[in-house]
């Protein structure tokens, strides 16, 4: 072999397979990218529930830094040598993926042309314009978990630097909603010495409480008051409701668990706020609303719903064994419960939903509900309308003909009803956001 062919066999066969695996990875990175889009656009989830990426093709170079750097995975991907929004609902507005670009090609913005997101109006102290209501965490517009615990903090402080003598009797503050916002403002108010209660209508931990089992978590390190330093970056949600569970212990914060706001009214002489709740009315100086954007559970309006059977989440799916559970909805939530619920043993679990098809739920969720429906595991009723819980039955019409089922447990998984409408009721004001910042 001559020097050069020698050379040529050194240097060149490694670059060539280096090179033809790089273009062969580039072509699997690409098919994965088309075929989560496909999926999103078939299941028909092509709307990025708040902030959210768009990139400016013309600037897009294909470097795929915004690819890499999205803690969820999958959520952009390289389609024709540009970075696109493959996963959009899935997107929760970590904003990693704009932080990377080299080109600044990329704008986190609120909403779509098509669908619009509701930010209400919080100044700098996080005050809205309501004097006396304060906004923290997700509700304002920026997710996360350590965002929300750094503006809990800081709308807590804000709360104190601004406090006027409230009479006896009268609450400082009511703090709305025990997410990692509420928590974190109501650790402030003890630490302050403020008279004040945290009303939170379902459970400790916020929207965490509701992401699917053994969800990863990333965040970031934050600063809570009382107890310190947050150092975790990557956890999951089981260990992060068993940490905000320690906080609590540790810290003797007092949280009022299964009370739901339903209204604020401000007085318009004191300037003193009446909260009500399905329990009573909590006077108080200020008001802080941290209760994020899911909203409160939707409801089936139909007799019988008031019963202790009926839940609005699946909680511990292993409580069910033995038991007749009708579960109702066709989302990705309806459709898992249904599905964790059936795997128990001994389980006689009936799935209804009022449109034809499960299209809004993921396809591996609709496959393992078709595959549980066909083994037996579990009764579909398609186009059905739940019309009466009773003690131990419930009514179901699908399509004019009557089932009236064993039952023993109800879980409604019928979606959320946006806080807008509460907002507006109690006087702030909310932007519709179309796709600007
Ligand atoms: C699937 C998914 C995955 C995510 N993954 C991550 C992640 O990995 N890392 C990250 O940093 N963020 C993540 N997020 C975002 C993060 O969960 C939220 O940004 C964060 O929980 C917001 O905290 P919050 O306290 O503002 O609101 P929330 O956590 O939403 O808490 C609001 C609380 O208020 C209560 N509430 C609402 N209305 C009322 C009322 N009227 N009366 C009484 N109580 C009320 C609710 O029950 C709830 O407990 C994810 C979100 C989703 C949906
Ligand atoms: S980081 Fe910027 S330039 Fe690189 S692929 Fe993403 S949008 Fe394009």
């Amino acid at each position: 072999m001559s020097p050069v062919d020698s050379t040529v066999v050194a240097y060149g066969v490694p670059l060539a397979l280096s090179l033809g695996g790089y273009l062969a990875w580039g072509r699997l990175r690409e098919r994965r990218a088309l075929a989560a889009m496909r999926a999103a656009e078939a299941a028909g989830l092509t709307e990025p529930a708040s902030l959210h990426p768009v990139i400016d093709l013309s600037f897009c170079i294909g470097c795929g830094s915004c690819v890499n750097a999205c803690p969820e995975g999958r959520i952009l991907g390289l389609v024709g040598g540009k970075a696109r929004l493959v996963s959009p609902s899935s997107c929760i507005g970590h904003g990693a993926c704009a932080r990377s670009c080299p080109m600044q090609a990329i704008t986190l913005v609120f909403g779509t042309a098509t669908r619009g997101v509701d930010i209400p109006h919080v100044g700098e102290d996080f005050q809205t314009n309501v004097p006396g209501i304060y906004i923290a965490g997700e509700l304002g517009g920026m997710g996360l978990i350590r965002n929300a615990i750094e503006q809990g903090r800081q709308a807590m402080q804000s709360i104190i630097d601004e406090r006027r003598p409230t009479g006896a009797g009268v609450l400082d503050v009511v703090v709305v909603g025990a997410g990692p916002a509420g928590i974190s403002a109501s650790l402030a108010a003890k630490q302050a010495g403020l008279n004040f209660v945290t009303l939170e209508q379902d459970s400790l931990g916020g929207t965490v409480a509701h992401f699917p089992r053994g969800k990863l978590v990333m965040t970031a390190p934050a600063e809570l008051p009382i107890y310190g330093r947050v150092h975790f970056r990557e956890t999951s949600k089981e260990a992060l409701l068993e940490f905000w569970q320690g906080v609590v212990r540790e810290t003797g914060l007092d949280i009022t668990y299964g009370e739901r706001v339903d209204g604020i009214e401000r007085d318009a002489d004191t300037g003193l706020f009446r909260v009500k709740t399905q329990a009573g009315t909590h006077e108080a100086g200020a008001v802080l609303l941290c209760i994020g954007r899911r909203g409160t559970p939707r409801k089936l309006g139909v007799p019988g719903e008031e019963a202790t059977k009926v839940v609005y989440r699946l909680s511990d799916p292993e409580q069910y064994a033995g038991r007749a559970v009708l579960v109702v909805g066709g989302g990705d939530s309806a459709l898992e419960a249904a599905l964790s619920v059936a795997e128990v043993a001994d389980t006689d679990v009936t799935l209804s939903y009022r449109g034809d098809a499960f299209s809004r739920a993921k396809p591996k969720n609709r496959d393992k509900v078709e595959a549980a429906a066909r083994q037996g595991r579990l009764r579909v009723l398609l186009g059905s309308n739940v019309t009466q819980i009773a003690q131990d039955t419930v009514s179901i019409d699908q399509n004019g003909s009557l089932h009236k089922l064993d039952n023993d447990a109800v879980i409604v998984c019928a979606g959320g009803i946006l806080p807008t409408g509460f907002l507006k009721a109690a006087g702030v004001e909310v932007e519709t956001k179309y796709g600007t910042a």
